[in-house]
């Protein structure tokens, strides 16, 4: 039987929390981890979670911090942990762009301008148009996007627009350039577009299908273990602590209670973890 290969974890420098655990306001068809309305599979953590974390990260040098969920701005600490964690380092927020109000995106800009840490928001889209973007995501959802992004836009904060291959098309140069023109329609000159890899679990293995058995790493030298996201991050849920933050559904990926016990290797005998490997898949911006 071939030897399951490890990744190390090299150093810690992100640290990622699903501050929404697995709540989220749609139920996409390609949602790796199946979030949903209904979904209490994890949790939403609150600030006082998120503190406990951020003084452990302090202690063990991370450098950057990602939030996602299901949803982040269903989680109504959101605002409060952001302007937490912007006092330690920089932040990213992984949205659906629902609940971009403009009170909101102004209290983004407010913590954008007030920190010497940058901000991130990240948006997703999943198509070039309602039709396509909602087949995915759900009716209406489209139209919503798009009044978040105005609010963003007139808070001057300048999002990463993240697509997934879900999208069709948005593989080739003419489809990249079809969505660059969608955000630069929103006034940003410069656009920011990061396409992501889908992972076969979750309800995305229901809507085309699962990992087959042959599509797992079968080796991995040491000098590209750094390529793997694992190497240096570790996912923060109200479960405990993961591997990353793709694996939360997956039992033996949760590593520990607290970060220090996770700094060890870990097996990548996962489906998705061939996908990362083929695909040079990093979930960071
Ligand atoms: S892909 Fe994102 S927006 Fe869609 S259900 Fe999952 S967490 Fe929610
Ligand atoms: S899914 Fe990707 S990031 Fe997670 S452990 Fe596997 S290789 Fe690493």
């Amino acid at each position: 039987m071939t030897e399951v290969p490890h990744v190390p974890l090299v150093a810690l420098d992100t640290l990622w929390l699903q501050v929404a655990g697995t709540l989220c306001n749609i139920e996409c068809t390609h949602c790796f981890i199946s979030c949903s309305p209904h979904n209490h599979a994890h949790e939403m953590l609150s600030l006082a979670d998120v503190e406990e974390r951020l003084a452990e990260a302090r202690e063990l040098g991370v450098r950057e911090y990602y939030f996602t969920g299901g949803e982040p701005f269903m989680n109504r600490d959101m605002l409060a942990i952001l302007e937490a964690t912007l006092r330690q380092g920089p932040a990213t927020v992984l949205t659906n762009g629902m609940l971009l109000r403009p009170d909101v995106c102004r209290k983004l800009r407010e913590l954008f301008d007030g920190s010497e840490y940058s901000l991130d928001i990240r948006v997703s889209l999943d198509g070039f148009d309602a039709q396509s973007h909602d087949a995915i995501r759900g009716k209406g959802v489209w139209d919503r996007v798009m009044i978040g992004l105005r609010n963003l836009a007139e808070a001057g904060i300048n999002p990463v627009i993240t697509v997934t291959t879900a999208a069709e098309g948005v593989g080739s140069e003419e489809g990249r350039t079809r969505f660059l023109e969608i955000i630069r329609g929103f006034g940003f000159a410069r656009p920011r577009l990061k396409v992501l890899s889908l992972f076969r679990i979750g309800a995305e293995e229901k809507r085309t299908r699962a990992y087959e058995s042959w599509e797992r790493l079968e080796s991995l030298a040491d000098e590209d273990a750094e390529v793997l996201q694992c190497s240096s991050c570790r996912m923060v849920t109200s479960k405990g602590v993961y591997v990353c933050p793709i694996l939360i559904e997956e039992p033996e990926a949760r590593m520990g209670d607290t970060l220090a016990e996770t700094l060890r290797p870990f097996p990548l005998k996962y489906g998705a973890c061939h996908t990362c490997w083929v695909d040079g898949v990093s979930c960071r911006t």
